[in-house]
Order: C-alpha cells, then sequence, then structure tokens
C-alpha cells in the first residue's frame, strides 16, 4: 500500500536452493560424508506441480500452480508448511523443503522434510476464493498428503484457517475424520495448545542460551527485530517478559525505534485492531526497514523473510547476536563478513525449529486422542530447544566452526547414519 514505507526490493537476490546447498556442502565435506550419500541428499525425493483453476467471485476461472516438495522421507513422515505467496517458485520450495529435513532432525524429531506452496496473492482473494484454491490443491495432493506420509502446516500467507479446509477436504476422501493429517489447526479442530506462540518461544529460549554463552545479561538486553507476524511478535514478546528492551519491531508497514523500550504487548494489541499491520504505531520513531537492522543492540532477531542480512549490510550490523526466527535471513555469501565479525548467530535450522516441535507434539497428541496442557507441551519444546542448542553449540566447538555449520553436521549426520541402516538403494 501506498502509505507504508516499503521495504527496498532485495539486491542480489540469491538462489535459495543454492544459498542452501552451499551451507550444506561445507557440512559434508567436514564430516567427510561419502560422494553417493550427497548424492541422495542433494536432490529432493520428490517434486510435484499442479495446476488449479479456480473459480473466482466474479464467475471466471483462474488458474494457480501449487508446489509440493518432499526433500527426503528417511527419518520418517516428511513435514512442512504451506506458502500462499506471489514469489513461491520450484528452488525457493526446494530449498524450503531441504530446510525442513535439516531442521527436524537437528530437534532429533522422527520427521523428514517437505514444503509446498501456491504462487498467489491471498490478500487480494476473499476467503471464499482462498477456501476453493485450498481445496483444490488438496484434491491434487491427496496422494502425496497423509498422517503416516506427508503432514503440511501453515507457513507465510497461510494459517489455522486454510489448515481447516486442507484437513476437512482430506478428511471428505478418505470418508472419516484424519486430525493427524495436518498441523497448526484451530483448537477445536485438533490443534495443539501452545503452537501459535511455538516458534518465537523456540526463538527467546535459542536467544537466552546465546546470551548465557556470551555472557549478556537478559535483563536490559537491548534488542531489535524484524516482522511483527506470527514469530516475530511473539519472539518480542517473550523476550521483553524475560527482561530485555525490545528497541525495535517492524513489519511491512515500516519500522519503529524507541530507545527506551516498546510495551511489545500495546504493539500487538494495536495490531490486531488495525487490520494485521503496524501502520500509524506511535509506541517508536518511524525509521526505515535497512536501519532496524544495523541499529546499536546486543541481539538482532530477524522474523521476517529470507535474504535481509545481505553482504550489502553485513559489516554495519552491530548485534552481538543474531538469532534467525525466519528461514533464510542471511544470505549465504554475508556468513563469512558475520562470522569474521565475531558475531554469534543461531541459525534458522536451530532457532526456529520451536515451531515443527510443538507440530510434532501436536500429531502426537492427534494420534493418541488426547490433548496436553500448554503447561506441558511449553516445557517439552524448552526443553527439545535447549538441548538442540547445547548440542549444535558444542559440535560447533568441537569442529571450530560457525552454529550454522554446526546445526548442518548434526543433521546431516543424524540423516547420513539413517541412510546407512536402512540402506536398500
Ligand atoms: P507472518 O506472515 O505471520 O509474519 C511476517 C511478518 O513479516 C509480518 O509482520 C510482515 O508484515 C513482515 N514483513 C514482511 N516483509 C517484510 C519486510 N520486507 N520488512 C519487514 N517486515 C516484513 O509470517 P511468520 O509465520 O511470522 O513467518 C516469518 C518467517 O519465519 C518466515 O521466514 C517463515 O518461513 C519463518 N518461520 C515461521 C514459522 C511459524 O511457525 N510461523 C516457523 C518457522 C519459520
Amino acid at each position: 500500500m501506498a502509505y507504508y514505507v516499503e521495504p527496498a526490493p532485495i539486491k542480489d537476490k540469491e538462489n535459495p536452493f543454492e544459498s542452501m546447498m552451499s551451507r550444506f556442502h561445507i557440512a559434508s565435506q567436514i564430516l567427510g560424508l561419502n560422494d553417493e550419500i550427497y548424492n541422495v541428499l542433494k536432490n529432493p525425493v520428490k517434486q510435484v506441480i499442479v495446476s488449479l483453476p479456480v473459480t473466482m467471485d466474479d464467475g471466471s476461472i483462474q488458474v494457480f500452480e501449487g508446489y509440493r516438495v518432499i526433500h527426503s522421507n528417511i527419518l520418517g513422515p516428511s513435514k512442512g508448511g504451506i506458502r500462499y505467496d506471489m514469489n513461491v517458485n520450484l528452488d525457493e520450495i526446494k530449498a524450503l523443503a531441504a530446510w525442513m529435513t535439516w531442521k527436524c532432525a537437528v530437534v532429533d524429531i522422527p520427521y523428514g522434510g517437505a514444503k509446498g506452496g501456491i504462487r498467489c496473492n491471498p490478500r487480494q482473494m476473499s476467503s471464499g476464493e482462498v477456501e476453493r484454491l485450498t481445496r483444490a490443491y488438496t484434491q491434487e495432493m491427496i496422494h502425496i498428503f497423509g498422517p503416516d506420509r506427508d503432514i503440511p502446516a501453515p507457513d507465510m500467507g497461510t494459517g489455522p484457517k486454510e489448515m481447516a479446509w486442507l484437513m476437512d477436504q482430506y478428511s471428505r476422501a478418505q470418508g472419516m475424520t484424519v486430525h493427524a493429517v495436518v498441523t497448526g489447526k484451530p483448537l477445536v479442530l485438533g490443534g495443539s495448545l501452545g503452537r501459535s506462540e511455538a516458534t518465537g518461544r523456540g526463538v527467546m529460549v535459542s536467544a537466552l542460551a546465546a546470551m548465557e554463552k556470551l555472557k549478556i545479561n537478559p535483563y536490559g538486553a537491548i534488542c531489535a527485530v524484524q516482522g511483527f507476524g506470527n514469530v516475530g511478535s511473539y519472539a518480542a514478546l517473550l523476550l521483553e517478559e524475560r527482561g530485555c528492551k525490545i528497541t525495535a519491531i517492524s513489519d511491512i508497514s515500516g519500522a519503529y525505534y524507541n530507545p527506551i523500550g516498546i510495551n511489545t504487548k500495546e504493539a500487538l494489541v494495536y495490531r490486531d485492531k488495525n487490520g494485521g499491520n503496524l501502520y500509524g504505531f506511535t509506541g517508536g520513531e518511524l525509521i526505515s526497514h535497512e536501519d532496524l537492522l544495523t541499529l546499536p543492540v546486543d541481539v538482532l532477531v530477524p522474523a521476517a523473510m529470507e535474504d535481509v542480512i545481505t553482504v550489502h549490510n553485513a559489516h554495519q550490523i552491530q548485534a552481538k547476536l543474531i538469532v534467525e526466527g525466519a528461514n533464510g535471513p542471511t544470505s549465504a555469501k554475508a556468513d563469512d563478513i558475520i562470522n569474521t565479525k565475531g558475531t554469534l548467530v543461531v541459525p534458522d535450522i536451530l532457532a526456529n525449529a520451536g515451531g515443527v516441535t510443538v507440530s510434532y507434539f501436536e500429531w502426537v497428541q492427534n494420534r493418541l486422542g488426547y490433548k496436553w496442557t500448554a503447561e506441558r507441551v511449553n516445557r517439552r519444546s524448552d526443553r527439545v530447544m535447549k538441548d538442540a542448542f547445547d548440542k549444535v553449540y558444542q559440535t560447533a566447538v568441537y569442529y571450530g566452526v560457525s552454529m550454522r555449520i554446526a546445526a548442518y553436521i548434526v543433521a546431516i549426520d543424524k540423516v547420513a547414519n539413517t541412510y546407512k541402516y536402512r540402506g536398500g538403494f
């Protein structure tokens, strides 16, 4: 919208699949992964592209393109979100599917990795159009999805509403209610308590664990959070609850800076009353999207989108710690600059794994036909995140590498070992 402070387009956007592969390559070499397994893991198991004709509200028929990529299903059924966005493309979905494989392996849950998406602009579609699109996509994927095969979840542009339609369409085709085919559902449909805040909560847990390593006292630690959607808003809120001072937040409408500290609860209430964005928020001075990333802070949480920390701004970043709430916020080419500066980065495949962890708990509850309390969900997911953080940190120290490469090492080692035992080529 014209009145927003539009983010500048991403300069020299890297191919996300190549970005993922460059880290995979470094970690594989350090591990001494053999060429056969390397080749197996660099190729997705399955890539499906479907055309989805949908009747629009004006009576016309529009055809959308939908994707589902299963990168690996060696550890268990594949798991990964569905993204509705105009920039969805096969390379992006392939990269995101591979990241899901590594993410599930890092937090040690019995899933492979997948991702799906539809190229569309849900903000310009009516609820009825989005519903028909979601049902058409589910119908085309009826033999791909399944609680023991491939389990979708929300991602950018989708949420509990879309997951409910997906579950309903899948259940109709099976002739029975199948809750466990999808996670991130509304609570009444078998969703889990704690799922909404799970990713932001995991970001908070890993940020606190990293602050401890860096001897940064969370009480009064200065943080900037980019993105105020599901991940960013909960990360900011929960970090503030732990005593951190959130001096900057942002969303697509602009970035807001207050050196005394932003009241994130007020920002959340404002966002929800304001059509889901922070436009016009007066709890901070309006600054540019770019400036938020280079503010003098202890902790930077990029929680909006990919490729925001690049060779163009990495030198200017002042944060001592970066906790990646988003998937792929740091371009592969910026890794070296950040590492040379000595900034500690808790990488995406670790930092934002709280979401898939609680998705796993949702699936477990659905299969047991039982509901856990929020306290039980949070306690267990905090433990999973802390254990995964410690393992990745120790691996980084052991190999003398960044936490990002260490996370890939932990993940690839687990997946490669599983292949060794299962064999069957
Ligand atoms: P969301 O749609 O709820 O929120 C995205 C936020 O980013 C919104 O506030 C939006 O306005 C803002 N934004 C978009 N473009 C921006 C820009 N150029 N500059 C500043 N802000 C911008 O999405 P989400 O679920 O919070 O996901 C955010 C990121 O986290 C994505 O990379 C997603 O893949 C990743 N992620 C999400 C989950 C989850 O459970 N939701 C789990 C793991 C990873």
